[in-house]
């Protein structure tokens, strides 16, 4: 069978470069066959045939490669956020950390053999975040989150109520909050002493950016691993002018009424081509080998 693929590749040098290698590869992998067809009668004549293994289309790929690092897996992911039940990512490191990217640039013919195999049902899932927005007057809007979404302030403190499922649970001052998935735990998560999370995981991770805790103000203070059953709901204090992000998207609001972040069953597929444990690319990355 055919698979429609598509490159989603980032400006650098390198992922144009790989990009256009990879497309040439893809485009000439398939299979040869001989076809024998009748000339003229009594005279059969025989030709090589390819029959090929990908086709590419923009609109409605199975399969996404990314080209870059991490956060061109992001953009990739946000431009087919809507059709991301029927794809499966995989990705291709030409940047710094590869969280999301399983193959080098010089693995191309491995990619592709890896991606002649994997089908849909073999693909891995991983929980996106559903991000519920609700506006002071009455808009809302939601979106789904692969990283994590964050709500902050930088010039002044964020005053925030923070609930978990229908009870308040603390008053939050300080500079912000940042809610994440699992395999978001080792992006922003991780740089705030958020827990790394295995990427199967069905829960989310909410950390605090800098809060502030004396005799006055008192948050849990520590990240929090909330159950799949659960909601956290963030209702800054009315009129508050802040920052709001889902992955590198940032909006700047004043408006803004709550956010309700929740994991309802949604996941993005990763191509099943992995070949490093989730564990040992948190070691290779974070600590480095021998
Ligand atoms: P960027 O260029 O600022 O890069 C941020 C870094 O985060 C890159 O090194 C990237 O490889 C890494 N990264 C992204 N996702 C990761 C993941 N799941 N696990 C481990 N590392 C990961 O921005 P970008 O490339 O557009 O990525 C956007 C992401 O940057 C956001 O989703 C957020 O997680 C992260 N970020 C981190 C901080 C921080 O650590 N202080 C601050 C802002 C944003």
């Amino acid at each position: 069978m055919v698979k429609k693929v598509w490159i989603y590749d980032n400006e650098s040098p390198k992922s144009q470069e790989t990009s256009r290698r990879l497309r040439k590869k893809l485009l000439a992998s398939g299979t040869l066959r001989t076809e024998a067809h009748e000339a003229s009668p009594g005279l059969i004549q025989t030709q090589l045939v390819q029959d090929g293994h990908f086709e590419f289309d923009e609109i409605s790929p199975e399969i996404v490669i990314s080209i870059g690092g991490d956060g061109t897996m992001l953009s990739a992911f946000h431009k087919y956020e809507e059709q991301a039940d029927n794809i499966r990512f995989v990705g291709v490191h030409t940047g710094h950390l590869g969280f999301y990217t399983d193959f080098l640039a010089n693995q191309l013919d491995e990619l592709i053999e890896a991606l002649r195999t994997e089908n849909s049902k073999n693909a891995v899932r991983y929980p996106l975040l559903k991000v519920e927005v609700k506006f002071d007057d009455g808009n809302e809007k939601s979106y789904y989150a692969l990283n994590e979404s964050t709500v902050r302030r930088g010039d002044e403190t964020l005053v925030a109520e923070v609930d978990i499922s229908e009870f308040i649970f603390e008053k939050f001052r300080g500079d912000g909050l940042v809610v994440s998935t699992p395999t978001g735990s080792t992006a922003y998560n991780k740089s705030i002493g958020g827990a790394v999370m295995h990427p199967q995981v069905e829960a989310m991770q909410m950390a605090e950016i800098a809060s502030i805790n004396n005799r006055v103000f008192r948050t849990l203070g520590s990240p929090m691993i909330v159950a799949k059953k659960d909601t956290i709901r963030i209702r800054p204090e009315i009129g508050t002018k802040l920052w709001f992000t889902i992955d590198q998207k940032e909006y700047k609001l004043a408006n803004l009424k709550e956010v309700i972040y929740s994991l309802d069953g949604r996941t993005i597929s990763f191509a099943n081509c992995a070949h490093t444990p989730f564990w040992s690319r948190v070691r290779n990355s974070f600590i480095g080998t021998d």
